[in-house]
Protein backbone atom coordinates (compact mmCIF):
# COMPACT_ATOMS: atom_id res chain seq x y z
CA UNK A 1 0.00 0.00 0.00
CA UNK A 2 1.84 3.42 -0.65
CA UNK A 3 0.71 6.55 1.17
CA UNK A 4 -1.36 8.08 -1.48
CA UNK A 5 -3.49 4.60 -1.38
CA UNK A 6 -3.72 5.04 2.36
CA UNK A 7 -5.06 8.22 2.48
CA UNK A 8 -7.96 7.33 -0.24
CA UNK A 9 -8.68 4.09 2.47
CA UNK A 10 -8.76 6.47 5.57
CA UNK A 11 -10.90 8.96 4.26
CA UNK A 12 -13.39 6.12 2.23
CA UNK A 13 -13.52 4.71 6.07
CA UNK A 14 -14.19 8.65 7.54
CA UNK A 15 -16.81 9.61 5.29
CA UNK A 16 -18.48 5.37 6.01
CA UNK A 17 -18.60 6.85 9.69
CA UNK A 18 -20.31 9.88 8.98
CA UNK A 19 -22.63 8.49 6.59
CA UNK A 20 -23.96 5.99 9.60
CA UNK A 21 -24.24 8.69 12.65
CA UNK A 22 -25.53 11.27 9.37
CA UNK A 23 -22.43 13.85 10.18
CA UNK A 24 -20.87 15.83 7.32
CA UNK A 25 -17.40 14.58 6.32
CA UNK A 26 -16.73 18.05 6.22
CA UNK A 27 -16.74 18.86 9.77
CA UNK A 28 -14.27 16.21 10.15
CA UNK A 29 -10.39 16.96 9.74
CA UNK A 30 -7.38 14.54 9.37
CA UNK A 31 -4.77 15.13 11.27
CA UNK A 32 -1.93 13.08 9.71
CA UNK A 33 0.50 12.29 12.79
CA UNK A 34 3.92 12.09 10.80
CA UNK A 35 6.37 11.57 14.09
CA UNK A 36 9.16 9.49 13.09
CA UNK A 37 8.45 9.67 9.20
CA UNK A 38 10.52 11.71 6.48
CA UNK A 39 9.83 14.81 5.31
CA UNK A 40 9.07 12.88 1.58
CA UNK A 41 6.36 10.56 3.39
CA UNK A 42 4.72 14.21 4.43
CA UNK A 43 5.37 15.48 0.89
CA UNK A 44 3.55 11.86 -0.39
CA UNK A 45 0.44 12.59 2.30
CA UNK A 46 0.11 16.24 1.37
CA UNK A 47 0.17 15.33 -2.58
CA UNK A 48 -3.10 12.70 -1.52
CA UNK A 49 -5.00 15.37 -0.37
CA UNK A 50 -3.78 15.70 3.28
CA UNK A 51 -3.79 19.37 4.82
CA UNK A 52 -2.97 18.74 8.65
CA UNK A 53 0.05 17.15 9.99
CA UNK A 54 0.92 16.12 13.99
CA UNK A 55 4.17 15.89 15.59
CA UNK A 56 4.65 14.77 18.91
CA UNK A 57 8.57 16.27 19.76
CA UNK A 58 10.06 19.59 19.47
CA UNK A 59 13.08 18.77 18.38
CA UNK A 60 11.95 16.45 15.54
CA UNK A 61 9.78 19.17 14.42
CA UNK A 62 12.38 21.92 14.50
CA UNK A 63 13.91 19.75 11.22
CA UNK A 64 10.68 18.61 9.84
CA UNK A 65 8.82 21.53 9.42
CA UNK A 66 10.82 23.96 8.07
CA UNK A 67 12.14 20.67 5.51
CA UNK A 68 8.33 20.68 3.86
CA UNK A 69 7.62 22.89 1.46
CA UNK A 70 3.85 21.88 0.71
CA UNK A 71 1.54 24.91 2.39
CA UNK A 72 0.29 22.64 5.69
CA UNK A 73 -0.87 23.41 8.96
CA UNK A 74 1.08 21.62 11.81
CA UNK A 75 -0.26 20.16 15.02
CA UNK A 76 1.57 19.71 17.94
CA UNK A 77 -0.07 16.37 19.82
CA UNK A 78 3.36 15.51 22.54
CA UNK A 79 3.58 16.38 25.85
CA UNK A 80 5.36 20.07 25.90
CA UNK A 81 8.69 20.13 28.58
CA UNK A 82 8.18 23.83 29.58
CA UNK A 83 12.12 24.59 28.67
CA UNK A 84 11.10 23.75 24.56
CA UNK A 85 7.68 25.70 24.92
CA UNK A 86 9.33 28.79 23.50
CA UNK A 87 9.75 26.88 19.88
CA UNK A 88 5.97 26.24 19.87
CA UNK A 89 4.48 29.37 18.10
CA UNK A 90 7.06 30.11 15.56
CA UNK A 91 6.18 26.38 14.41
CA UNK A 92 3.05 25.27 14.83
CA UNK A 93 -0.56 26.52 14.19
CA UNK A 94 -2.37 24.24 16.49
CA UNK A 95 -1.33 22.47 20.10
CA UNK A 96 -3.63 19.46 21.43
CA UNK A 97 -1.64 18.69 24.25
CA UNK A 98 -2.34 21.61 26.66
CA UNK A 99 -2.25 19.27 29.37
CA UNK A 100 -1.93 22.09 32.21
CA UNK A 101 -2.90 25.61 33.30
CA UNK A 102 0.83 26.21 33.70
CA UNK A 103 1.46 25.12 30.52
CA UNK A 104 -1.35 27.43 28.76
CA UNK A 105 -0.01 30.52 30.39
CA UNK A 106 3.66 29.86 29.47
CA UNK A 107 2.29 29.41 25.81
CA UNK A 108 0.04 32.35 26.30
CA UNK A 109 3.07 34.45 27.29
CA UNK A 110 5.25 33.30 24.71
CA UNK A 111 2.55 33.78 21.48
CA UNK A 112 2.04 37.12 23.17
CA UNK A 113 5.61 38.24 23.10
CA UNK A 114 6.06 36.65 19.43
CA UNK A 115 3.03 38.57 18.40
CA UNK A 116 0.97 35.80 17.19
CA UNK A 117 -1.88 33.58 18.23
CA UNK A 118 -2.19 29.43 18.75
CA UNK A 119 -5.42 27.66 18.62
CA UNK A 120 -5.29 25.15 21.41
CA UNK A 121 -7.70 22.12 22.49
CA UNK A 122 -7.40 21.07 26.07
CA UNK A 123 -6.18 17.56 26.85
CA UNK A 124 -8.62 15.72 29.39
CA UNK A 125 -7.83 12.25 30.97
CA UNK A 126 -11.43 11.19 31.15
CA UNK A 127 -10.26 7.40 30.80
CA UNK A 128 -8.06 6.98 34.52
CA UNK A 129 -5.03 5.97 33.03
CA UNK A 130 -1.91 7.36 34.65
CA UNK A 131 -0.29 7.56 31.74
CA UNK A 132 -2.69 9.94 30.00
CA UNK A 133 -2.06 13.54 30.65
CA UNK A 134 -4.24 16.10 31.11
CA UNK A 135 -6.78 17.98 33.38
CA UNK A 136 -7.82 14.94 35.92
CA UNK A 137 -11.17 14.94 34.73
CA UNK A 138 -12.23 11.03 35.49
CA UNK A 139 -15.44 10.43 37.10
CA UNK A 140 -16.75 14.24 36.22
CA UNK A 141 -19.67 13.23 35.53
CA UNK A 142 -20.69 11.91 39.06
CA UNK A 143 -18.21 13.91 41.27
CA UNK A 144 -19.14 17.84 41.67
CA UNK A 145 -15.34 18.19 42.85
CA UNK A 146 -13.83 16.78 39.91
CA UNK A 147 -16.51 18.88 37.76
CA UNK A 148 -15.73 22.10 39.39
CA UNK A 149 -12.19 21.84 39.81
CA UNK A 150 -11.96 21.33 35.31
CA UNK A 151 -14.62 24.32 35.53
CA UNK A 152 -12.03 26.47 36.76
CA UNK A 153 -9.20 25.35 34.94
CA UNK A 154 -11.21 26.18 32.19
CA UNK A 155 -12.14 29.37 32.96
CA UNK A 156 -8.71 30.66 33.16
CA UNK A 157 -7.65 28.73 30.12
CA UNK A 158 -10.56 30.39 27.64
CA UNK A 159 -9.59 33.88 29.05
CA UNK A 160 -5.79 33.91 28.35
CA UNK A 161 -4.44 36.40 26.01
CA UNK A 162 -2.42 34.65 22.41
CA UNK A 163 -4.62 31.58 22.79
CA UNK A 164 -7.88 30.85 20.83
CA UNK A 165 -8.89 27.38 22.75
CA UNK A 166 -11.17 25.78 20.19
CA UNK A 167 -11.64 22.40 21.99
CA UNK A 168 -10.81 19.81 23.87
CA UNK A 169 -8.51 16.44 23.21
CA UNK A 170 -8.45 12.76 24.90
CA UNK A 171 -6.17 9.72 24.14
CA UNK A 172 -8.60 6.63 24.71
CA UNK A 173 -6.68 3.27 26.31
CA UNK A 174 -5.30 1.41 24.00
CA UNK A 175 -7.80 -1.46 23.85
CA UNK A 176 -8.67 -4.75 22.11
CA UNK A 177 -12.09 -3.92 20.25
CA UNK A 178 -12.45 -0.24 19.28
CA UNK A 179 -15.89 -0.61 21.26
CA UNK A 180 -14.35 -0.15 24.56
CA UNK A 181 -13.01 3.37 23.91
CA UNK A 182 -16.59 4.51 23.27
CA UNK A 183 -17.31 5.26 26.48
CA UNK A 184 -13.68 7.33 26.68
CA UNK A 185 -14.76 9.49 23.61
CA UNK A 186 -18.55 9.98 24.63
CA UNK A 187 -17.66 11.07 27.86
CA UNK A 188 -15.27 13.62 26.38
CA UNK A 189 -18.30 15.05 24.38
CA UNK A 190 -20.73 14.99 27.20
CA UNK A 191 -17.76 17.30 29.14
CA UNK A 192 -17.16 19.43 26.23
CA UNK A 193 -21.22 19.86 25.84
CA UNK A 194 -21.31 20.87 29.50
CA UNK A 195 -18.76 23.32 29.48
CA UNK A 196 -19.86 25.07 25.95
CA UNK A 197 -23.38 25.80 28.42
CA UNK A 198 -21.29 26.40 31.68
CA UNK A 199 -18.90 28.61 30.71
CA UNK A 200 -20.87 30.11 26.98
CA UNK A 201 -17.73 29.49 24.78
CA UNK A 202 -18.51 27.33 21.94
CA UNK A 203 -15.42 24.68 22.06
CA UNK A 204 -15.98 23.63 18.06
CA UNK A 205 -13.06 21.07 18.23
CA UNK A 206 -12.97 17.35 19.41
CA UNK A 207 -9.50 15.92 19.03
CA UNK A 208 -10.03 12.01 19.53
CA UNK A 209 -9.85 8.85 17.49
CA UNK A 210 -6.40 7.45 16.25
CA UNK A 211 -5.88 4.44 13.71
CA UNK A 212 -7.16 1.65 15.65
CA UNK A 213 -10.60 3.57 16.88
CA UNK A 214 -11.37 6.79 14.50
CA UNK A 215 -14.04 5.14 13.12
CA UNK A 216 -15.92 4.81 16.83
CA UNK A 217 -14.40 8.39 17.35
CA UNK A 218 -16.08 10.04 14.11
CA UNK A 219 -19.74 7.93 15.62
CA UNK A 220 -19.08 10.03 18.93
CA UNK A 221 -18.32 13.32 17.65
CA UNK A 222 -14.69 13.85 16.74
CA UNK A 223 -13.99 16.72 14.69
CA UNK A 224 -10.01 16.45 14.37
CA UNK A 225 -8.64 12.73 14.08
CA UNK A 226 -4.69 12.14 14.80
CA UNK A 227 -4.18 9.27 12.43
CA UNK A 228 -0.47 7.94 12.37
CA UNK A 229 0.19 4.15 11.34
CA UNK A 230 -3.16 3.78 8.52
CA UNK A 231 -1.56 6.07 6.82
CA UNK A 232 2.02 6.06 6.96
CA UNK A 233 2.52 2.17 8.28
CA UNK A 234 4.42 0.83 11.13
CA UNK A 235 6.09 3.18 13.03
CA UNK A 236 9.89 1.47 14.30
CA UNK A 237 9.63 1.08 18.20
CA UNK A 238 9.88 4.82 19.83
CA UNK A 239 12.71 5.37 21.78
C1 LIG B 1 1.28 8.72 17.77
C2 LIG B 1 0.06 9.45 18.20
C3 LIG B 1 -1.15 9.33 17.48
C4 LIG B 1 -1.30 8.44 16.26
O1 LIG B 1 -1.32 7.09 16.61
P1 LIG B 1 -1.59 5.96 15.50
O2 LIG B 1 -1.98 4.79 16.33
O3 LIG B 1 -0.34 5.79 14.73
O4 LIG B 1 -2.73 6.43 14.64
C5 LIG B 1 -2.24 10.07 17.92
N1 LIG B 1 -2.17 10.88 19.00
C6 LIG B 1 -1.04 11.03 19.71
C7 LIG B 1 -1.03 11.95 20.86
C8 LIG B 1 0.10 10.32 19.33
O5 LIG B 1 1.22 10.46 20.05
Amino acid sequence: MTIHENVLRVQAAIEAACSRVHRDPAGVRLVAVSKTRPVTDVEAAAAAGVQHFGENRVEESQIKIPAVASPVSWHMIGHIQSRKAKAIPGLFQWVHSVDSVALAERLSRLAVEQGTTLDVLVQVNVSGEETKGGLEAVGWEGQPAVREQVMQDMQRLVALPGLHVQGLMTMAPIVDEMEQARPVFASLSALRETLRQTLNVPLPELSMGMTDDYPVAIEEGATMLRIGRAIFGERPVEP
